[in-house]
């Protein structure tokens, strides 16, 4: 296996991080991405094992004492989410670079763990309101579950600063841009 390089997107939830890193995949050949695992129900018509690898949780806890992690965070009580080590080995191993969607401190940790292979990109909402308005008009969240997503962006922004690059994506393509500049920068370098 050739170690190939990991490509991190972070960001709120809400923030497009999603979005554009479907984006750059579709714009991009040779990078995959990383399905990661997680013990939180499927919404709407996710797959197994295309949006998410879905675990039970005890399950992904079994997983964490079995070190099969490259990074877990419990992003929100009892919801786990987090990138399986044997998930990284099968997209090198196809030979591609590794494109992540992640919380802001799984990010961090892959950039930690990796740090001359990862290029870390912090995916930030214009403000907290397009926030608030992007996540009521997913309706995918009832209020509880909104306050959640809404107080932990504000924790994630305060430490952005920590990536390699902030964009603020105001405009998807025109942040889709800047994003590949970055990449092809990093990936050439
Ligand atoms: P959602 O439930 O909306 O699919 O995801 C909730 C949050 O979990 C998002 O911020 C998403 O980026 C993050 N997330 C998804 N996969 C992983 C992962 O493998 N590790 C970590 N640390 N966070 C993840």
């Amino acid at each position: 296996m050739k170690k190939r390089k990991l490509i991190v997107f972070s960001g709120p939830s809400g923030s497009g991080k999603t979005t554009l890193a479907k984006l750059i995949l579709q714009k991009k050949t040779g990078i995959e991405f990383s399905i990661s695992a997680t013990s939180r129900n499927p919404r709407g018509d996710e797959i197994n094992g295309k949006e998410y690898y879905f675990l039970k949780l005890d399950e992904f806890k079994r997983k964490i004492n079995n070190d099969q992690f490259v990074e877990y965070e419990e992003v929100y009580p009892n919801k786990f989410y987090g990138t399986l080590k044997s998930e990284v080995n099968r997209i090198w191993d196809n030979g591609h670079h590794v494109i992540f969607d992640i919380d802001v401190f799984g990010g961090l940790k892959i950039k930690n763990k990796f740090p001359k292979e990862t290029i870390a990109i912090f995916i930030q909402p214009p403000n907290l309101k397009t926030l608030e308005e992007r996540l009521r008009k997913r309706k995918t969240d009832n209020d509880s579950s909104l306050k959640e997503r809404l107080s932990k962006a504000k924790l994630e922004i305060e430490i952005a600063s920590k990536f390699d690059f902030i964009i603020i994506n105001n405009k998807i393509e025109e942040s889709c841009k800047s994003a590949i500049r970055k990449i092809e920068e990093f990936l050439n370098a």
